[in-house]
């Protein structure tokens, strides 16, 4: 009888490394989630406590770490991701994306493991191209507050690329957009959870600048689907993950405040530094060759959101 695939998720207590977690459990894959907690939550994963095939150990992957016994997936979701988080922890958000990286990518190589690196939309910086393609090469401030997650992503990349050409490996890179949905932190300082929170709470919506700058949201379950056929596919990427229906912030914030039948007033706050003005992916590639494309339309996945959050944050 042949063995059970095992995947090491760093990340594994964030939003997106949780679910991975629990979609990689449900396709008979065992997993290792690592992570330090600065901004991951055992919240997320107590519901795996007793599950056999699941591992938890607490360790910042920015350092060197050994996992005993055959491992087949090493999939780098370890990072500060809300600007908020990462302007908080600059250094730890430079070395997880560069030193852990390269620790991440040396223990595949070890293992002769298949490597999955989750980069960002970020990549593309205030893009000038619009949507965004794959082909792209961004346009990024590097001594900018953001360039501390925008520089280490890329840096990231590029060891992925050395990694595949020098030693041959077997590599994958996902640029994920905007995503949201059960398990963000409601004080991440995203603008999901920070609308959320505020309408339910009756607050003032806070947008930033004149809300004319865009995003396009997709709701998590979508995008881990993406992942997993990325994961499981032929191709290496990088390829963008994400749903292109395009939103001004003025415009989500409207949505927001009717998804949660909330009284709240909009008010507006300085835009932050670089903040980017317009964000679409061109998904041409994943249509094309791993047959994804998102389900979830915002007002379905806003409203279970809303949901959520009510339940676990009220
Ligand atoms: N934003 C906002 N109000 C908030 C939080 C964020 O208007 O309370 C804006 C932010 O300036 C940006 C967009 O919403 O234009 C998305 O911000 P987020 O922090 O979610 O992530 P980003 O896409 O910038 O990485």
């Amino acid at each position: 009888m042949s063995r059970k695939k095992v995947a090491v998720i760093t990340g594994g207590s964030g939003f997106l490394g949780s679910h991975l977690s629990d979609r990689l459990l449900s396709d008979g894959v065992k997993v290792i989630a690592v992570d330090n907690l600065i901004t991951g939550n055992l919240n997320n994963i107590k519901h795996l406590k007793k599950e056999k095939n699941f591992e938890f150990i607490k360790h910042d992957v920015s350092k060197e770490f050994r996992i005993a016994g055959p491992v087949d997936y090493v999939l780098h979701f370890a990072s500060p991701a809300s600007p908020v988080d990462y302007l908080k922890h600059p250094i730890p958000t430079l070395k997880v994306g560069s030193l852990g990286s390269h620790n991440t990518l040396g223990l595949a190589k070890l293992k002769k493991a298949r490597y999955l690196l989750a980069s960002t939309s970020e990549v593309y910086g205030d893009p000038l191209e619009h949507p965004q393609k794959e082909t792209y090469w961004g346009h990024v401030n590097p001594i900018g507050p953001r360039g501390v997650y925008d520089e280490a992503k890329r840096f990231a990349e590029a060891i992925v690329f050395a990694y595949r050409r020098f030693h041959k490996m077997d590599t994958k890179i996902v640029r994920i957009f905007n995503t949201y949905g059960p398990r963000m932190r409601i004080n991440d300082g995203r603008v999901v959870p920070n609308f959320i929170y505020q309408a339910l709470h009756g607050k003032n919506i806070t947008v930033y600048g004149d809300g004319k700058q865009t995003r396009s949201f997709c709701y998590y379950s979508d995008l881990i689907d993406g992942i997993v056929r990325l994961l499981y596919s032929s191709i290496s990427g990088p390829v963008n993950i994400g749903n292109p229906d395009e939103f001004t912030i003025l415009e989500f914030a409207k949505l927001v405040i009717k998804e949660a039948n909330s009284k709240s007033k909009i008010i507006f706050e300085p835009l932050p530094t670089d903040d980017p003005k317009q964000r679409k992916p061109d998904i041409s590639l994943a249509k094309q060759y791993l047959k994804w494309t998102p389900q979830v339309p915002l007002a379905e996945g806003l409203t279970k959101t809303v949901q959520w959050f009510k339940v676990h944050h009220s």
